[in-house]
């Protein structure tokens, strides 16, 4: 074996080897206990989340362990991406797939015999080829193989939604090289996959690492789509800064909207399985790239894309399934940040999803299919907690107390009506046409309709007819979806779905039982703007100045942006205004290496840009050395005076931003830089005391870290207004 130390003698801890390798300040939930598993040489299955941070669970351990780590992924055009990434923060890795040429594969053979090589990316086909194993065992002869990480692990089985029958033979690894540890890493929430995995990869006493599915940074909302559902979606697509990805239900409705949307100048691409291979990857690196901001695309569109800074992702039409939905939804926000992921729901496009189901040639499939429609609409009209709606969906109900505030219904809860009369109408409607009509011809006969079919069947003549003239035809589709979601009435399905009277029903129309209704208010506008945080004007600034040099420094290598630097190190480089090196490195995502390699670069692009706006390098230092010296204060906006002045005659935040006509996050973020420009703000009139004590504590705790994480720490009870009230006072005690 080629001479190299022991494991972590070169490290004290495990923290320092990922701050110089991959510049991070602390493990993500999970990653340590599988970290220090994988170097113990233990098989583990590690279940996270999409964005999770799964593959440091075996970057890691591939750096400090003697040896080569074989990792199996599915997807080759992810892989030289990933090899990229890893070569960016100095970590030798290579790939080998079916792509190659055979001079390119003879060169990485003798690299890896070498010795060179840390980390090895294979597909399945690869990994069983003839001649593969033989490699193998060369290689565990010479330079040793530390392990084998099965990325995407749910392909082994049939119960997942991906699987692929190459992966089935996997389980020949164990009985091949019963020595190699196995990992096997998956995204996939149920507990069948998961029982599966453990069992065809062999996996012998394995740590099983089950991450919450919880994904605190995501915003989750479900608007209507009116007729005016375009005009609405491109408001959306303003008022929501970077990339974006908008799923649709067919290649048809995909190509449309791409096609509409560059007609009204939006920088957009189509991805669906009706474009070639070549203009699909091609779309997809323009994207991936941030040559293009925004892709619109089938749920072709999926599982290979790694993109870590996807700001918020849209549902146009409605999506099959909830685990679809959560794994679709889920690829915003992967680095953590505030992201948004909106649902559009109209019943137009639930009828076309069910008519798809009824074109299916088996009748269990489309039983299953249409539960499982129907869970989507019941999580679409949900007044509760959008999150514990999906969470309760993976059984992690427990986890979730009390409203999130990270959904629309938590921020903006529909009032609930009384609509018992109008169910009773409703119902005796349904009693009257002798349970034989759907509901559109019941609201026809309530709204007191003389077309000629109604005429025709006499139902002009009915006592039930026109007693609904009242309310809208959208109120009475309200009203009888409700009573289906309620089960207060039941639907046939068997492909023309005709109302029928259920005992709950009868309860209802014997006044039995009351009718409560969630009735939408007009959907105000989510805390899209608001959670881009607290960005003053020269953060905003430097922020744009910063992504341009990535991007340069991407393209210059013709990687991604975001393997240049990930969003939250830009933003926090932004925010500090690092100066020097020394500084520089102490931000979240500088490692060694990229401080070697950009340190410079950046640096002086901020130097530069400081001296073009006379600023200093730590805003947080200036306006702690400012605030004995009251001039300062007129670099205080006036915006931040009128709430500041509100604030003194002893007006809540509410009350602050109900006065000014702003949201109580601007009020909160205009307090918070008036705190840290040291004018005399009351936390105590803002933020209850026990939460201020408790906010301190993690503070003090987590001294670096970001807004997000101090949040997740904390959990949902406690809003990022709080939050960031008190860390501004806080932070404005601790300095000198
Ligand atoms: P997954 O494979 O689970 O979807 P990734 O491994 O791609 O997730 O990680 C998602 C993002 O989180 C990446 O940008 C990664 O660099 C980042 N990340 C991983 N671990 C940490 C950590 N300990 N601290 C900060 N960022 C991390
Ligand atoms: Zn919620």
């Amino acid at each position: 074996m080629a001479g190299v130390a022991s494991p972590t003698a070169a490290f004290p801890s495990l923290e320092t080897a990922l701050k110089h390798h991959f510049g991070y300040d602390r493990f993500r939930l999970g990653q340590r206990p599988v970290i220090e598993a994988v170097l113990k040489s233990q098989d583990a299955l590690v279940i996270m989340p999409t964005g999770g941070g799964k593959s440091l669970c075996y970057q890691l351990p591939a750096l400090l362990k003697l040896g080569v780590m074989v990792v199996v992924s599915p997807l080759i055009a992810l892989m030289q991406d990933q090899v990229d990434s890893l070569t960016d923060n100095g970590v030798v890795a290579t790939c080998l797939n079916s792509s190659l040429d055979y001079g390119t594969i003879r060169q990485r053979e003798a690299d890896l015999l070498a010795g060179n090589i840390k980390l090895l990316y294979v597909s399945p086909e690869r990994l069983m080829s003839p001649g593969f194993f033989g490699l193998l065992e060369q290689l565990i002869k010479t330079v040793g193989v530390s392990g084998f990480a099965i990325d995407e692990a749910h392909c082994v089985s049939e119960w997942g939604h991906d699987f692929r029958p190459e992966y089935r033979q996997l389980s020949v690894l164990r009985e091949r090289f019963p020595q190699i540890p196995v990992m096997g890493l998956t995204a996939t929430a149920t507990e069948r996959v998961r029982v599966d995995i453990a069992q065809q990869l062999r996996l012998r006493d394995p740590l099983i690492q089950v991450s919450s599915f919880n994904r605190p940074n995501l915003f989750y909302e479900v608007r209507p789509k009116g007729r005016d559902g375009y005009q609405e979606l491109r408001r959306q697509v303003k008022q929501h800064p970077g990339s974006g990805i908008i799923y649709c239900l067919s290649r048809k409705r995909v190509d449309e909207l791409a096609q509409r949307l560059t007609e009204d100048g939006e920088s957009v691409l189509p991805y669906h399985a009706g474009l070639s291979d070549d203009t699909r990857r091609e779309n997809q690196t323009r994207f991936i790239r941030d040559d293009v901001r925004l892709m619109v695309a089938t749920v072709a569109f999926g599982m290979g894309i790694n993109k870590p800074d996807v700001r918020f992702v849209i549902h146009y039409d409605i999506p099959r399934n909830i685990e679809g939905y959560y794994q679709e939804s889920g690829r915003a926000g992967r680095d953590g940040e505030p992201a948004h992921c909106t649902l559009y729901l109209a019943y137009g496009d639930v009828a076309t999803a069910e008519y798809l189901i009824s074109q299916k040639p088996d009748a269990d499939e489309q039983r299953i299919a249409r539960q499982q429609l129907r869970q989507m609409v019941d999580y679409a009209e949900t007044t509760v907690c959008r999150r514990r709606v999906q969470l309760s969906y993976f059984g992690e109900l427990d986890l979730v107390e009390g409203p999130c505030q990270q959904c629309d219904n938590c921020l903006n809860p529909p009032p609930i009506e009384d609509w018992t009369v109008e169910a009773q109408k409703f119902l005796s409607c349904v009693a009257r046409c002798q349970e034989r009509f759907g509901m559109a011809h019941i609201i026809d006969v309530l709204r007191g309709s003389k077309k000629q079919k109604i005429l025709d069947l006499r139902h002009d003549q009915l006592s039930t007819h026109g007693i609904g003239k009242d309310r809208s035809v959208e109120e009475w589709r309200l009203l009888g979806r409700s009573l289906l979601h309620q089960r207060l009435v039941d639907e046939t399905s068997d492909g023309y779905p005709v109302l029928k009277l259920n005992a709950a029903s009868w309860q209802v129309l014997r006044k039995q039982i009351t009718v409560e209704v969630a009735v939408p208010k007009d959907f105000a506008p989510g805390p899209a703007e608001a959670s881009t945080i607290e960005d003053t004007t020269e953060v905003a600034q430097l922020l744009t100045v910063l992504k341009a040099l990535r991007k340069k420094l991407a393209d210059q290598q013709s990687v991604p942006p975001y393997v240049v630097f990930p969003e939250s190190a830009l933003r926090q480089m932004a925010r500090t205004r690092p100066q020097t090196l020394e500084a520089f490195s102490q931000v979240s995502g500088v490692g060694s290496r990229k401080l070697a390699q950009y340190g410079e670069v950046f640096t002086d692009a901020i130097r530069q840009f400081c001296a073009d706006y006379g600023l200093e390098s730590d805003p947080g230092a200036a306006a702690r050395r400012s605030r004995p010296v009251r001039e300062r204060r007129q670099s205080v906006g006036d915006t931040h005076r009128q709430t500041l002045d509100l604030h003194r005659q002893g007006l809540s935040l509410q009350e602050i931003a109900d006065q000014r006509g702003l949201k109580a996050t601007t009020i909160a973020s205009h307090l918070e830089q008036l705190i840290r420009q040291g004018e005399t703000v009351e936390v105590d009139q803002l933020v209850d005391t026990d939460r201020q004590r408790t906010i301190g504590t993690v503070l003090a705790e987590m001294e670096n870290a970001s807004l997000t994480e101090i949040r997740d720490r904390l959990g949902s009870a406690f809003s990022y207004e709080d939050i960031r009230l008190v860390r501004a006072a806080w932070q404005m005690e601790q300095s000198p």
